[in-house]
């Protein structure tokens, strides 16, 4: 049976703030399916609720080398739906307001790092395969290749590396390759993990890892391009031999609008245009919308930033105001999109709601009463947010790039084909040609959407799939 561990920043049911975390939680399940034995590490978060920790227990303490002095480490075990998950403590380095976005995150992630390493030593479990996810564990392949060449149990191990978003590097000082993560200075010379004047995480988990993958196949091809590669390009390329796109999965027990413990209405195929209305009605009555079950609802449930396009959501607003449907958006992240759309929620009561923050529970109630979902992202690796309107029957309106392209199939208005609607260029007016024509065949043509709602209901979004991949991956070792 292949041992497998993950490593990676976040994961549920514990913490997360993106897609990231939906894909800890769920493909080590599909794995395990598949006869893998998969474990997960993180770090131990204040984030993490009380009612989680009081479960964990406590497995083994010992120290690691950070700014020579050795810092110790403390390492807990839980345990959910048959995946055993590790948490790393350290109070100073993890217990703090948010996850990420601190002046020493380099630090605290080498730390991370280092702690993993060492973990298999004291206890003794050398996986087949360590599968680091994102810059914060780019660096495992390169200490583990460089700093124990001479022990064979590191040594046998296989490095599999998931970008989930290349726009995050983790680029750092390079002092930090001496005295955080015991490194030679000869691999910053030599190039191999030097990013501009510093070191790039990044960059070095796609240099040292022997496998790379990305979450969709069309990113993985975007990727190697100047507009999308992210001055990384030219070293992606170099490993475009190694470089596989995986499309992402969801937790389908986990989102399933049969028994969605979070929705007032259950449905199924046959049951959506009923349960749809009814979910669309309580949800208008609980954000302060006009309640009107016949009126197109479009959600957007997503982090605030600029890769998701809501400046073209901005600069068309006043025609979306105008258009005839309903608006609903939650999210969080950069303070001036907040300000803008709180300034036209103001102007735009009962049309235009704006939830403005994290809220699983009404994200699942928005994902069970839109009718349309909108992703109009500058890029997207493969996006969760379209796969679970896809389950929901809420049609995705996106933009065709990364994994939205592989996952969503435009409406064919000759053969009836298709599970949403898309736009090609990064722009408002295409953006708002595509809302135009869900409108159309919304109002227009109800046989044909409802058809489309079955259709995007029937994709299977399951790991199932991707998770074989994997498998024929690690296989490779
Ligand atoms: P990214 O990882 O770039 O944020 P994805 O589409 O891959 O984008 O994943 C986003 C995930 O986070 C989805 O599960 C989405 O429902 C969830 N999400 C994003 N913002 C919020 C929010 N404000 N409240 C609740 N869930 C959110």
């Amino acid at each position: 049976m292949k041992q497998i561990l993950f490593v990676a920043a976040e994961g549920l049911p514990y913490v997360k703030s993106g897609g990231l975390a939906d894909v800890i939680g769920s493909l080590p399940k599909a794995l395990q399916h598949q006869g893998a034995e998969v474990r997960v590490i993180i770090p131990l978060y204040l984030q993490i609720a009380k009612k989680h920790r009081k479960e964990f227990k406590f497995v083994v303490e010992y120290t690691v080398n950070i700014n020579y002095q050795e810092v110790p480490v403390r390492v807990y075990q839980g345990e959910h739906q048959g995946i055993t998950y590790y948490f790393v403590e350290h109070q100073g380095y993890f217990e703090r307001g948010v996850l990420y976005g601190y002046d020493d995150d380099g630090e605290r992630f080498a730390y991370f790092q280092k702690a993993v390493l060492e973990l298999l030593n004291q206890l003794d479990y050398f996986p087949d395969i360590l599968h680091c996810h994102d810059w914060h564990t780019g660096m495992i392949p390169v200490m583990c290749k460089e700093n124990y060449q001479n022990d064979k149990r590191y040594h046998n191990i296989y490095h599999v590396y998931t970008i989930h978003n290349l726009a995050y590097q983790g680029n750092f000082s390079r002092d930090m390759l001496d005295s955080c993560l015991g490194l030679d200075m000869s691999l910053y010379d030599n190039g191999n993990v030097r990013f501009d004047t510093g070191i790039s995480f990044m960059k070095s988990g796609i240099v040292y890892a022997d496998q790379v993958t990305t979450v969709s196949p069309n990113y993985a091809q975007e990727i190697l391009t100047s507009e999308y590669g992210e001055h990384l390009e030219h070293v992606l390329q170099m490993r475009a031999h190694n470089l596989t796109g995986i499309v992402n999965g969801i937790d389908t027990d986990e989102w399933n609008p049969k028994d969605d413990k979070f929705i007032p209405c259950h449905y199924n195929k046959v049951s959506v245009f009923k349960c749809k209305s009814e979910n669309k009605l309580a949800l208008q009555k609980e954000l302060g919308l006009k309640q009107d079950k016949d009126i197109f609802l479009l959600g957007l449930v997503t982090r605030l930033t600029d890769q998701k396009g809501l400046n073209l959501v901005l600069e068309q607003m006043k025609w979306m105001i105008e258009a005839n449907m309903q608006v609903v958006i939650l999210g969080s992240g950069d303070g001036y999109i907040e300000d803008e759309f709180r300034a036209v929620e103001a102007g735009n009561k009962g049309k235009f709601v704006f939830y403005c923050g994290y809220n699983e529970i009404l994200a699942h109630q928005i994902y069970a009463a839109s009718d349309g979902f909108l992703m109009p992202s500058r890029f997207e690796p493969c996006g969760i947010s379209q796969l679970i309107s896809l389950r929901y029957g809420t049609l995705p309106l996106v933009r065709e790039t990364g994994g939205l392209k592989d996952t969503v199939i435009p409406y064919n208005e000759f053969t009836g084909e298709g599970t949403g609607f898309s736009f090609a260029n990064f722009s408002g007016w295409e953006m708002m040609e595509c809302i135009h024509r869900a409108l159309y065949v919304y109002y227009e043509k109800p046989k044909a959407f409802r058809q489309l709602m079955r259709q995007a209901m029937n994709v299977d979004v399951s790991w199932e799939v991707s998770a074989k991949e994997y498998m024929q991956l690690y296989n490779q070792k």
